[in-house]
């Protein structure tokens, strides 16, 4: 068997997992980690796994049979993603929704001119709900797809939460409303406002004699990020953020609800849900399947920027196509 040789871009919450995940495979390998930051302050678990400056990638390209790239969306993947693409196969998991098409278009250019592969937007959302979401509305084109998040961390409204005066640290779980869920699972299709969707839970620890009123007021009514919701807020102190709100889980539920039948009489439900104690080692997890993808299908000769629709199952797994029908089919 000869093993996938893999490089890890950039070793925040995401990298760590990936070295975590590769680790669970057989048929492949960490090869190195690739960091802005100084090679020396950098641990990976393993330490026999070499740390480089990040402008040593391009020397090594014929070491690395594909990178995953962990950078964050709103930064640095527009530019990693792109620049990576030019001398290695890559994948991500580019988040911003709204971006995507413009981030495939360029990564798609890079890939055409170098003839390697990248898997974009690879991960949870985007990722295993876009597939459900698809495969789902392909089957059953009279339906509507639903989306729900949590209960789990937004890092996004937390940090925002964070900004607020008189803040020192602060949790946001957004957590969907049962009735909207047994609502969208009976087949009723319903119309759904945002605030009847999720709700929002604040954990925050303030600054000693802060005005704990003013500051609720500022985060139940902040624009974009709490005020079309219910938030409630609760004020604890650090060792209970630390001790009872340390870990980033997350998950969802994509539930797709339509009809068959020349009267549409028939209702038939769909639903794929994900409870995750780590949102990083899951999506990490995920991104070294797509990294397995991404490299056998350049292996065949495919090349050019890909996302999760594009990818046939049985390159993700690390099972043969014969074994796969012998045993999962
Ligand atoms: P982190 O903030 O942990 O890491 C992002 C980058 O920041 C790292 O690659 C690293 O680059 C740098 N970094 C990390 N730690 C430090 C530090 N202590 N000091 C300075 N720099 C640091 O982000 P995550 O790994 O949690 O997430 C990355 C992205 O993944 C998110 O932006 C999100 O968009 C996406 N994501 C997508 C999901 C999906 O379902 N598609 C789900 C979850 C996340 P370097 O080593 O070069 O310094």
């Amino acid at each position: 068997l000869t093993m996938i040789r893999v490089g890890i871009v950039g070793y925040g919450n995401l990298g760590k997992g990936v070295e975590s995940a590769v680790s669970k495979t057989k048929d492949m390998e960490i090869v190195g980690i690739f960091s802005r930051r100084d090679p020396s302050s950098i641990h990976p678990h393993d330490a026999n796994i070499p740390v480089y400056k990040m402008e040593d990638a391009a020397n090594m390209k014929d070491d690395i049979d594909v990178m995953v790239l962990c950078g964050g969306s709103a930064k640095d993947l527009p530019e990693q993603t792109k620049e990576f693409a030019k001398y290695f196969n890559v994948v991500d998991s580019f988040d911003t929704h709204a971006r995507i098409p413009e981030h495939f278009a360029a990564v798609d250019a890079e890939c055409k001119e170098s003839n390697k592969i990248a898997v974009i937007s690879t991960g949870w959302d985007p990722g295993m709900f876009s597939l459900n979401r698809v495969y789902a509305s392909a089957i059953l084109p009279e339906g509507e797809a639903y989306t729900f998040w949590g209960k789990g961390v937004s890092q996004g409204h937390s940090d925002a939460v964070r900004r607020v005066e008189g803040i020192k640290d602060a949790r946001q779980y957004t957590i969907p409303v049962p009735e909207a869920l047994d609502a969208v699972r009976s087949g009723a299709n319903p119309t759904l406002t945002t605030r009847q969707k999720h709700t929002r839970e604040v954990f925050a620890v303030a600054e000693e004699g802060a005005d704990l009123d003013r500051i609720r007021e500022e985060i139940v009514t902040m624009p974009n990020y709490f005020d079309e919701y219910d938030t409630t807020v609760h004020f604890i102190d650090e060792e209970t953020l630390q001790r009872e709100h340390g870990g980033i889980p997350h998950g969802g539920f994509v539930i797709y609800s339509g009809t068959t039948g020349w009267e549409n009489e028939n209702k038939h439900v769909i639903e794929y849900s994900l409870q995750l104690d780590s949102n990083p080692e899951f999506t990490s997890s995920v991104l070294v399947a797509y990294a397995r993808a991404a490299y056998r299908m350049n292996q065949e000769g495919m090349k050019g920027c890909k996302t999760p629709f594009d990818v046939a199952p049985s390159y993700l797994h690390p099972l043969s196509n014969e074994e796969l029908r012998a045993k999962m089919l």
